[in-house]
């Protein structure tokens, strides 16, 4: 049983622009670009009741979608948001919904399908109308994807940009703050977007720019000590990455000791990581750290096991059994001591891209998630009982490493390249040995270490050396050897999506190379993987 759980509401702080999405690929772009302007947005279904919202938005934006207004079964906002007398902007299927609701007639098929970059022409003609314009009065690149059009414009609005195309490029309404655009303002490729969405937000909607993680922090560090109250106590699970440090960090400036960090050594962490991060956490962060060595438990249990799911599924459920049995440990040395009383509340490091995924549009025939059905999709510890506690679950991983700079944790550690949880056994083809693991471990300090020397660390998404068990021969000291293969990655990426591999310099990989050979026992061939995601992966398994 798991009481309601505790996710950041910024929008009852922070002046909110509320997105809602009719499932574009690029929705989350506008909450992000909102965000980058210090304007806080958040993301609803386009199917969000107005009645059931707990804030007032400073303004709505309707997204862009994958389907036609006018086919039955396509989604249709509430028509409740043109009374709540905000601010509206319809972005190319939220821009034909606007149009659609004043009239069905106005949106039809376009006889040419408009994909790609195109000249928009602001057509300036009266101060409300042009808001949306203002400061970009000339001729602009914008990015348009879309089959259908106005046929004509609703009533009471007016044209405030053209396209060779597109004859309603942009609209406005002559007294009400109501905008269209038929194109993405929203992703790069429209390169003076964000000043038209600053337009919208600052301008018409009159939102603050007080969206900045130093006053999210002081507002969440209030929000923590009020739910958890004088007594109580918090549980959580730390690995040394960024979003459980973090969240360990913000918990403890809220609750000091009262809040449990457990860091579980599972055999399969980086060189030194359980130290480094033992030291981190506790000795520089102040946090109150358990570290619980499993190493052995989890190495004895991968033994046998090649299948990549296996692994996985293995680590996975040993980290939860072990987690348990500390936290009844933790538990009882808790009511002992008399700081405090039960532990209460789970840590959970929930970023706001998973929140995004289960909330967006999935098309008018699935079930739609509603916002508290978030939660219910969350790998919980049904166990113990505890209620969730998610300060993330609003952030972005950059608005993560910000709070962590808010919060004065250094550099190094607000900056590390995302880990997967099951650590290096991934990072081994197949099954995992005491004995690859070390081989693999060593191979990966040395390419780290040479990326943070070359300056490069900062560049890079992610980057591992990983271990092929294939046996390739070798000639060492005139000997015939044989021995397993090395494989470096590194990638870079803004949102792990999608991926490049990073072009190293020929001088780098061969001194990479030179160094794992002589300095790694047992590897006799270093490779550099240079797929890109799609059609590869980040990680090799
Ligand atoms: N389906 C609509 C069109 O083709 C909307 C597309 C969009 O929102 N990008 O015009």
């Amino acid at each position: 049983m798991t009481a309601e759980p505790a996710g950041s509401v910024p929008h009852k702080a922070f002046d909110t622009i509320l997105t809602l999405d009719f499932g574009s690929q690029y929705t989350h772009l506008i909450t992000r670009r909102l965000r980058e302007l210090n304007v806080f947005s958040e993301m609803l279904p386009c199917t969000q009741k107005i009645s059931e919202l707990d804030f007032t938005p400073k303004g709505i934006i309707l997204s862009g979608g994958p389907y036609s207004v006018y086919d039955a079964g396509s989604p249709h906002v509430d028509p409740a948001i043109f009374d709540l007398n905000v601010p509206i902007l319809g972005i190319c299927y939220g821009m034909q919904e606007i149009a659609y609701r004043a009239d069905p007639d106005n949106v039809i098929a376009g006889t040419h399908r408009e994909y790609g970059l195109a000249t928009l022409k602001p057509q300036m003609i009266n101060s409300h109308v042009d808001r949306l314009f203002q400061g970009l009065e000339g001729s602009m690149r914008v990015w348009m994807s879309h089959g259908d059009k106005l046929a004509k414009l609703p009533e009471g609005f007016h044209t405030v940009a053209i396209s060779e195309n597109s004859e309603y490029a942009a609209v406005a309404h002559g007294t009400k703050p109501i905008y269209g655009l038929q194109f993405h303002p929203e992703v790069t490729h429209t390169p003076n977007g964000t000043k038209l969405l600053k337009n919208f937000a600052l301008g018409i909607c009159g939102c603050e720019q007080n969206w900045t993680m130093s006053a999210f922090m002081d507002q969440e560090i209030e929000r923590i000590r009020n739910l958890v109250g004088e007594k109580g106590q918090v549980l959580g699970a730390v690995s040394g990455g960024v979003d459980s440090t973090v969240a360990a960090k913000l918990m403890k400036e809220a609750i000091g000791s009262r809040f449990w960090a457990v860091l579980v050594d599972n055999g399969v962490m980086r060189l030194n990581e359980c130290e480094q991060v033992q030291k981190d956490l506790s000795e520089h962060l102040g946090i109150n750290l358990t570290v619980v060595d499993a190493s052995q438990q989890f190495l004895d249990g991968l033994s046998g096991i090649e299948d990549p799911e296996k692994k996985r599924k293995f680590i996975g459920s040993k980290f939860i059994d072990i987690f348990e049995a500390e936290a009844k440990k933790i538990e009882e040395a808790a009511a002992d001591s008399d700081r405090a009383g039960k532990i209460e509340f789970f840590l959970q490091g929930t970023l706001y891209p998973d929140v995004i995924e289960s909330l967006s549009f999935k098309g008018p025939s699935a079930t739609i998630k509603t916002h508290h059905n978030v939660y219910a999709t969350l790998p919980i510890i049904p166990a113990l009982c505890l209620c969730l506690i998610e300060p993330l679950r609003s952030l972005y991983k950059d608005e993560v490493r910000e709070l962590g700079r808010a919060l004065g944790i250094p550099e190094q550690l607000v900056m590390r390249h995302p880990f997967p949880g099951p650590g290096i056994a991934v990072r081994i083809l197949g099954e995992v040995t005491p004995e690859k693991v070390e081989i693999a471990r060593r191979a990966d300090h040395i390419f780290i270490s040479e990326i943070r020397e070359a300056g490069l660390y900062n560049q890079i998404s992610q980057a591992f050396a990983a271990l092929d068990p294939s046996r390739a021969v070798g000639v060492m000291g005139d000997k015939r050897v044989y021995g397993y293969m090395i494989i470096l990655r590194a990638v870079t990426t803004t949102d792990f999506m999608t991926a490049e591999s990073f072009e190293f310099s020929w001088p780098f990989l061969q001194r990479v190379t030179n160094r794992i050979i002589n300095e790694v026992h047992g590897v006799c061939r270093v490779t550099y993987d240079i797929t890109s995601k799609p059609p590869g992966t980040i990680e090799l398994e």
